[in-house]
């Protein structure tokens, strides 16, 4: 039972912190943790606060980068305290649950966590598909990590408990093809700003915008392994008219 939910913590100050977001998960019944560069881990904090979670500590994969916490996964999920510049599709922890609960076990999803003092950067909430933001007093938007993580669980056991789902299941529950991994998201988005510069249509230089609208675009819709690849021919198409 939420099996396929990770939870990915990105460079995390506080090892108390870590301690404290295994407690959360292993009471709401998960356990796949994984650790974005925390600033110090393992660490004796991080146990002590932990109480009887230290087994999730002991499997929690420690990695450099955040594509490497990602690679695998269907649909990523970032947290945000605050509204940020392009707004992104954005959903409430229980209208989250609703739409994750319906999910095949085969579908693995990754919830993201920033940092305690400045949260997730723009460019780390742009690699999601949707994002979460849990309801606050607008003077005081910032939960303590463990309580973010601990209230979205929750969530996410209250649907999967009382089978609370959305009323239309989307993300490619009713779907044919396998939804693309992050990993080939990625790629897909590396060959698209590749081409886009290439027929000069995107200005190094001044990128503006282009790629986080376009991300936007492609990550709404949630594509499925079939259609990315559609996507990356037709650009391999256009290099290659371009080359000739
Ligand atoms: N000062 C930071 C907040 C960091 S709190 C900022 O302004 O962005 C640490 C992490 O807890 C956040 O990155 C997010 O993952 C989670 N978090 C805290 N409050 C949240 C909220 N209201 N909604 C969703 N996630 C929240």
């Amino acid at each position: 039972m939420l099996g396929n939910i990770r939870i990915v913590l990105v460079n995390t100050t506080h090892p108390g912190n870590i301690g404290g977001v295994a407690r959360a998960m292993k009471n709401m019944g998960l356990s796949d943790l994984s650790l974005v560069k925390p600033k110090k881990f393992p660490h004796a904090d991080a146990l002590a606060r932990a109480s009887g979670a230290g087994d999730l500590l002991d499997q929690a994969r420690v990695v450099e980068t955040l594509d490497e916490a990602l690679a695998d996964c269907h649909l990523v999920v970032g947290t945000s305290a605050r509204s940020r510049t392009i707004p992104w599709p954005l959903v409430n922890p229980r209208e989250l649950a609703a739409i994750v609960a319906p999910l095949p076990q085969a579908t693995r999803v990754a919830i993201v966590f920033g940092r305690e003092d400045r949260g997730l950067t723009n460019e780390e909430l742009q690699r999601c598909h949707q994002h979460v933001h849990i309801p606050v007093d607008e003077q005081f938007s910032s939960l303590n990590l463990a309580a973010a993580v601990q209230v979205i669980t929750y969530e996410l056991r209250m649907a999967k408990e009382f089978d609370i789902s959305a009323a239309k299941p989307c993300w490619g529950t009713e779907w044919d093809v396998e939804l693309a991994e992050s990993r080939e998201l990625e790629l897909m988005f590396d060959h698209l700003e590749q081409t886009l510069t290439e027929i000069e249509f995107l200005d190094p230089q001044k990128p503006r915008n282009l790629m986080p609208r376009l991300r936007r675009l492609f990550l709404r819709a949630v594509p499925d392994k079939i259609e990315v690849n559609v996507l990356r021919g037709m650009l391999s198409a256009i290099q290659k008219r371009c080359r000739d």
